[in-house]
């Protein structure tokens, strides 16, 4: 360990800033939209099986909702710009705004340049969670998502239903990619329903049981037209292991919600970011 300095406890004792101060952040119309929703009707539902991915499609302005059906289970989730796939969910900047986990009122932005939400978390069934004795929260824009290469990495193994490749075979479907080609797509998540913190002595990403039960959802509203993909994470209720077919797994269920005509009269899906792109030349 490196020496210690005769002024650490005085350095350590320096207070805190928020790195990104949210008061001036664009906020969500969170009546209007809850308004909306009110009038909405069913319009699409798709199924997640266990150990795979299901691809869906939200138009702007729809909301769709993530339900836990049959047992505990915690889904990966990528969303990406439906028109343009370069632009897709930014779960560093998301984390750095809003901190390690999301919840109502809180939303998913877009990769640079355009940095702009996505999608807003409407309803969540989980927020009484709130913060455990070991930190552990719900939701979280922390971890990246279960993938063969750190399994190989630690382990040596060839395991293929990691949520990465489970992602990359529902875009490949979704659009007719090959998985080479879809694959550099596949993004940092938001782990729904996940249950996950960083241990206090070593700092590590842990994750424990979550609290998801059948019949808890996380609910968005769609800010523009969305393509996503959501796994069902081989790791079950990531209670125990992740990466293997040891874990009990459970289906998820997708549903899309379109407003009434006019219900969200003056609305318009957010601008791309206002920074002019010429780097200082
Ligand atoms: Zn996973």
């Amino acid at each position: 360990m490196s020496q210690l300095p005769a002024d650490a406890d005085a350095r350590r004792a320096v207070a805190p800033v928020i790195c990104y101060p949210v008061e001036t952040l664009p906020q969500p119309d969170m009546a209007l939209y809850r308004r909306a929703r009110e009038g909405a009707t069913k319009v699409a539902q798709w199924r997640v099986a266990p150990r795979d991915a299901a691809s869906f499609r939200v138009d702007a302005g729809q909301f769709f909702r993530i339900t836990s059906i049959e047992g505990p289970q915690v889904g990966d989730l990528n969303l990406w710009n439906a028109n343009d796939l370069s632009e897709r969910f930014y779960s560093g900047k998301t984390r750095a705004l809003h901190g390690t986990h999301l919840t109502e009122g809180q939303r998913m932005w877009t990769s640079f340049p355009a940095l702009r939400p996505m999608a807003t978390v409407m309803s969540d069934s989980l927020s009484w969670y709130g913060a455990d004795e070991f930190g552990g929260r719900v939701h979280d824009v922390i971890g990246t998502r279960c993938d063969p290469y750190t399994g190989n990495l630690l382990s040596g193994t060839q395991y293929h239903h990691c949520c990465h490749s489970n992602l990359t075979r529902a875009l490949a479907d979704a659009t007719g990619m090959s998985l080479a080609e879809a694959e550099p797509h596949v993004h940092d998540v938001l782990n729904v329903f996940m249950c996950t913190g960083f241990t206090r002595d070593t700092g590590q990403y842990f994750m424990k049981a979550s609290p998801v039960r059948p019949g808890d959802h996380l609910e968005f509203f769609a800010e523009i037209d969305l393509l996503g993909a959501l796994s069902a994470c081989p790791g079950g209720d990531c209670g125990q292991v992740h990466s293997s077919d040891t874990a009990a797994c459970y289906p998820m269920l997708i549903e899309a919600f379109a407003p009434a005509p006019g219900a969200l009269e003056g609305w318009e899906p957010p601008v791309r970011n206002g920074y002019d792109r010429s780097h200082g030349r």
